[in-house]
Parts: structure tokens; sequence; C-alpha cells
């Protein structure tokens, strides 16, 4: 792979990334909670319960990068500080997307992990920024984007000194209709042998239809993905983003039994 530095894998110890005590690269990492952060009920009510089904980290976006310009974009500022909130209630550490690299900088106060999203990935002046910011980096893969685009965007993270690099495989788009887009699970171990970082993956964007989260989310694990994310919302049929994508905190529960059991019998087994 041309041109990667900081990111290839050369045999040395794989990246762990620290996020206020949860280490994300040693075991599964589970970070849920609502595509968007929309009031402070929903996003106390879905931190406590996915709290309360094991997740590890907190995932809403208060930054919304929406197809059409009329969708709901976020609530911005109100939407960080009812994640702060959130994360003083529950004490999960808060995973947000940043879509402006002007904001890098104040979004921090309020983040743990800075999100940059699919529609973004390739966003070069917001990756400097995020890479300056020191901050831990969740980086989507790109829609479109193959697993040499992705590695060198992570790679201009790492080169502004930034180490804290995590990668999430959310699906890409294919002639596929029946799914939202196609989770490519090979990324999982392509990227194992190509670079250090930590790979998750995203079942919720990356296949869009309720009835797939489960599966998938155990086929990535199976895969050897460090973690998953995955979206949740109290109720999913109020949701303003991603509705039919979002699990209820009974489902998300169930999988979250499974996926303890799975990542017990692969240690088991290792
Ligand atoms: C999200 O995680 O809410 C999101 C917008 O995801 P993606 O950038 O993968 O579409
Ligand atoms: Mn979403």
């Amino acid at each position: 792979m041309k041109d990667l530095r900081l990111a290839k894998n050369s045999g040395g110890p794989r990246t762990v990334v620290d996020v206020r005590g949860v280490k994300v690269g040693q075991g599964v990492t589970v970070i849920a909670g609502p595509c968007g952060v929309e009031s402070e009920e929903q996003t106390l009510e879905t931190a406590v319960a996915v709290r309360e089904a094991g997740a590890q980290m907190l995932r809403g976006g208060a930054f919304k990068p929406r197809t059409s310009p009329y969708a709901f974009q976020g609530l911005g500022l109100k939407g960080l500080q009812i994640l702060e909130k959130a994360r003083a209630l529950t004490g999960l550490p808060i995973v947000t997307e940043v879509i402006d690299p002007r904001d890098v900088t104040w979004v921090c106060e309020y983040a743990d992990v800075l999100q940059i999203g699919a529609r973004n990935m390739q966003n070069f002046s917001l990756l400097r920024e995020v890479g300056k910011s020191g901050k831990p980096a969740l980086l989507k893969r790109g829609m479109h984007s193959t697993l040499e685009e992705w590695l060198n965007c992570a790679e201009y993270i790492l080169a502004e000194g930034n180490p804290n690099v995590i990668l999430c495989e959310r699906g890409i788009r294919t002639f596929e209709r029946y799914t939202r887009n196609t989770l490519d699970l090979s990324a999982v171990p392509a990227l194992k042998e190509l670079t250090h970082l930590p790979v998750l993956v995203d079942p919720s964007h990356g296949t869009g239809r309720l009835s797939l989260i489960a599966p998938m989310t155990y086929a990535a694990i199976a895969a050897g993905a460090d973690g998953i994310v995955i979206e949740g919302h109290r109720n999913p049929a109020e949701a303003l983003s991603d509705k039919d994508q979002a699990l209820t905190p009974a489902q998300f529960a169930e999988i979250m039994r499974r996926v303890r059991k799975l990542e017990r019998s692969m240690a088991e087994n290792a």
C-alpha cells in the first residue's frame, strides 16, 4: 500500500486507544446510542438503557450530515450539552460527530471521541484539525472508498501527531438496493493485515435493516472486529433520523447478551 507510514502494520504492537479508561483494541468495545441527539429526555433515557445493557460508550450526533438540507440537522451546541449530561449521569464516554474543521476545538470540550462520518472521510482540512486536537478519532469509511483511500485518511490524522485513530467499517455503496449499504466484513481481517489501528463495525448504517443488525453484529465479531457501533432509540417510531435501523432498548439488550457470550467463547477457543 503506497505512502502509508504511521498507519501501516509493521508487525509491532497493535494500537489500543484509551478513552477515559475504555480500551478500544482490547476485547470487544460496544458503542451505542441514538443516531441523533433529539432531546434531553430521549438521550438520557437511551443512555441509561444502553449502559444497563453493557455498552461502554454512548454515541449520538449533535451535528447530522443529512442528504437533504431540510432534514433534521442536529441540535448543535445544545446537543453537546445534553451529551455532557448523559456522561455525567451514566459515566459513559461520548462519541459524537464533527463535520466542520472550525468546530473541532470547541467540540473537543464535550466529546471524548470525535467521529468523522462517511461523507467527510476525505475532508482533509477536517482530518488535519482532528489530528491537531489529539482527541481519539473514530474515522468511518467513506461510502465509495477503497481501503487504501481510507487508510490514507487515517494517515492524515496520525501525521499531525495524533496516534488515537479508530477505524469503523459502515458499509459501502454497491448496486444492491435491499440493504442501505453493503457491509464489507472482509475489510476487518484485511485491515488487520494492513494496519495496527483498531477496527470497529457499524451494522446499523451497514445494513439499514433492523432484522440484519444482530446477525451482522455477530459476524463482525467472528471476523475479528474490535467492537461495534450500533444505533438505538427509546422509541424508534419517534426517531428524527434513521428510524428504520434503530433498535429498541430490549432488542439492544438481547444483542449485547449474545455479543458477550460470543466474545467469551472466542476467547476460550483462541
Ligand atoms: C452516524 O453514525 O450517525 C452516521 C451519520 O454515519 P455515517 O457517517 O457512517 O453515515
Ligand atoms: Mn445514523
